[in-house]
């Protein structure tokens, strides 16, 4: 960790940044690799730092294990709207086993059946977006109250709406620092860490679902879509709306 990042920026960076303070931080951080991002994060926001684990998605697990190895202590949650798959929260008990881990679950005020008797029975097919904001983005608000800094498993080459991805940005949307360790990791990378590291991952990756979220809007895909292409198929959406 170099001397800019040890006495500089460190001390300035529970705030907004400018766009120069965060371009500079940005140009250090790039080049300390995912671990020593977390290191760095772990550092710098301690307790104010929060991790975000969907048990859905292989980067999640690799700094699930990177960073339970820094820290023990991390605090991870996780967004349960509800909707995930059988396997998802069966993959998620065996995590917590696995890594003797406490993620604290955040969930949508509205049950299935109260989401049903208000807005319809499939909210999910004529109004996502809605469906998503109720489910996941203000549990994801509660998620992220106090803290500074979260911790997200995005890579540059899930889509084209991450492309221009660096490790750490400020979160106009919940207003906070958000970090990506893995921001220029290959999924190639991400393969070769979980099988060297024997991390667990979801079954239903291995059943061509590369990236999972709800069962009603997620599908298999095929070979040769990126690896969000089963995410909301057919419909104009791409993200949940986190990720912005
Ligand atoms: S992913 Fe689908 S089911 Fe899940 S919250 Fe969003 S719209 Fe609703």
């Amino acid at each position: 960790m170099n001397e800019l990042i040890q006495t500089d920026i460190i001390n300035q960076v529970v705030d907004k940044p400018t766009a120069a303070e965060l371009d500079r931080l940005n140009a250090e951080l790039a080049e300390l690799g995912p671990q020593g991002i977390l290191k760095w994060a772990i550092h710098k926001f301690g307790p104010k730092l929060g991790m975000a684990c969907s048990f859905g998605g292989i980067s999640c697990m690799v700094l699930l294990d990177m960073a339970v190895r820094l820290d023990p202590q991390i605090r991870i949650f996780y967004l349960d709207p509800g909707f995930l798959f059988p396997e998802t929260y069966a993959f998620r008990d065996e995590v917590i086993r696995h890594y003797g881990i406490n993620p604290q679950a955040f969930r949508p005020w509205l049950t299935p059946e109260e989401q049903a008797a208000e807005y319809g029975e499939t909210l999910w097919e004529h109004d996502p977006d809605k469906c998503c904001a109720i489910r996941k983005i203000e549990p994801n608000q509660r998620a992220l109250e106090g803290l500074q800094a979260w911790v997200a498993g995005l890579r540059r080459d899930q889509s084209v709406t991450r492309q221009n991805l660096r490790p750490i940005e400020w979160d106009k949307k919940f207003n906070l620092y958000k970090i990506s360790p893995l921001w220029d990791w290959t999924e190639e990378m991400v393969w070769v860490y979980l099988r060297a590291e024997q991390v667990p991952y979801n079954p239903l990756h291995d059943q061509g679902y590369p990236s999972l979220g709800c069962t009603h809007c997620t599908k298999p895909v095929v070979a040769g879509e990126d690896s969000r292409a089963g995410r909301w198929s057919g419909k104009n959406k791409t993200e949940c709306g986190l990720h912005y």
